[in-house]
């Protein structure tokens, strides 16, 4: 779904969300142009480049956009892929999934449950327990210690 409209923002064709009500201007304040680029516009951090998918301190990994809690370092694992992963969210209403058929392929994207927030996508190659793997850009993360 891309952006529609001047003021108002919409990520999702269902429900509405902090961030589809949050005008852009506010959201391009708070956030950097990586951030706003992968959170609003659906966009990907290179591999290898984020803050996070090399981070091995416990701890937990919250919204960029809203501060809700979404990821625990204790999920984490390393994928090789050079984006933060994990295999399960912190609750399962933490984060939502949505169909994504952009780039002639068939993903299952990952957005924050609160405010609608672009996270990454959710693919079934995981290790166990789950056998999920949550591959979300370091973008819209914000990693709290301990
Ligand atoms: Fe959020």
């Amino acid at each position: 779904m891309r952006l529609q409209g001047a003021e108002t923002l919409r990520l999702s064709e269902v429900g509405s969300s902090l961030v589809e009500t949050r005008d852009k201007a506010k959201l391009r304040q708070q956030l950097t142009p990586l951030q706003y680029d992968v959170c609003i516009n659906k966009g990907t951090e290179r591999p290898f480049t984020g803050e996070y998918w090399d981070n091995h301190e416990p701890g937990v990994y919250a919204c960029v956009v809203c501060g809700k809690e979404l990821f625990a370092s204790g999920t984490k694992f390393d994928s090789g892929t050079g984006w933060p992963s994990f295999w399960e969210p912190v609750d399962r209403e933490s984060v939502r999934e949505e169909e994504d058929r952009s780039l002639f392929m068939r993903r299952t994207e990952v957005v924050c449950a609160n405010c609608g927030s672009h996270l990454g996508h959710v693919f079934d190659d995981g290790p166990r327990p789950t056998g999920l793997r949550y591959c979300i850009n370091s973008a819209s993360l914000r990693f709290r210690r301990g």
